[in-house]
């Protein structure tokens, strides 16, 4: 799933790609995907893109009037700037916005999931951003690393979108890792030092990650960001630590990959109920 990362290059270049030009319409190509009512998408025609912009992981268009769209792309979404705009429906096609001066920007969607979602949002509706946790770049969000006392593993606290805005799986293996800290300590079970680990860790992880993804050539989104990680989804590949072979734990629907040596002092997490002993 594209992150913080991703989402925000993305963004920067929609940004260019697309601020000034008005749209002209919006082809809905999945039916279940558009996730309001009103106002309706045919409100949004002739307005103009004022910024495209990012909050968590939706992208975020803003029009003229107050008018916002939200995409959100899921686990396995992405976008594709058409010039001119097609008339085909790809599969797991979602939307297409096509603009004024024949510019189209087609979301759709790989494999079988259908989760990919937009939101037309009227002047002052936050729409799904309300609940949204603070950015990771936030010091909201550096006060409660330093201060809060959650027992929540520390993998699900930090991937829980209210809790912080941006992270998901991939990046949060990878700041555990950076940070040497277990993905079931929790904030509770941490020194202060750690605390102030976790937070370099994630800062520089993410600041990282951005800066490889403005390197992108080619596709303006990949569906298929695994191997941009540098722990996350490479068991038995080496620790970039440490040079051990990377574990996982595997739950229903995604893994979480540590290093024994760095991680967990030297114990393999085999599922939940060990991962318990390990705090
Ligand atoms: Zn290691």
């Amino acid at each position: 799933m594209p992150e913080l990362p991703e989402m925000q290059a993305l963004s920067e270049r929609l940004d260019g790609a697309l601020t000034g030009k008005a749209l002209a319409r919006c082809d809905l190509l999945g039916f279940t995907s558009l996730k309001t009512v009103s106002p309706a998408p045919v409100e949004l025609e002739g307005r103009t893109v004022e910024g495209v912009g990012r909050r968590g992981k939706y992208l975020v268009l803003a029009f003229g009037g107050g008018m916002r769209i939200l995409v959100h792309l899921s686990q396995a979404g992405r976008m594709d700037l058409e010039s001119p705009a097609k008339a085909t429906k790809p599969r797991g096609a979602v939307v297409r916005f096509v603009f004024g001066d024949g510019t189209g920007l087609l979301v759709r969607e790989f494999g079988t999931q259908r989760k990919a979602g937009w939101w037309v949002l009227g002047p002052g509706d936050e729409g799904p951003l309300a609940t949204l946790g603070p950015e990771p770049g936030d010091e909201a969000f550096a006060d409660l690393i330093r201060r809060d006392d959650s027992t929540r593993q520390l993998h699900t606290l930090l991937r829980n979108q209210h809790v912080v805005a941006g992270i998901g799986r991939g990046h949060v293996d990878d700041a555990l890792n950076r940070a040497g800290l277990s993905p079931f300590a929790s904030l509770k079970s941490l020194a202060p030092a750690q605390r102030e680990d976790l937070l370099a860790a994630i800062e520089s992880i993410l600041s990282e990650a951005l800066t490889l993804e403005r390197t992108r050539t080619g596709a303006l989104s990949d569906a298929k960001l695994g191997d941009r990680f540098l722990v996350h989804n490479r068991t038995g590949e080496p620790c970039p630590r440490c040079g051990q072979p990377l574990h996982r734990v595997s739950f229903e629907s995604h893994e979480v990959v540590y290093c024994t040596a760095c991680q967990t002092k030297g114990k393999v997490l085999a599922d939940r109920r060990l991962s318990r002993l390990l705090r």
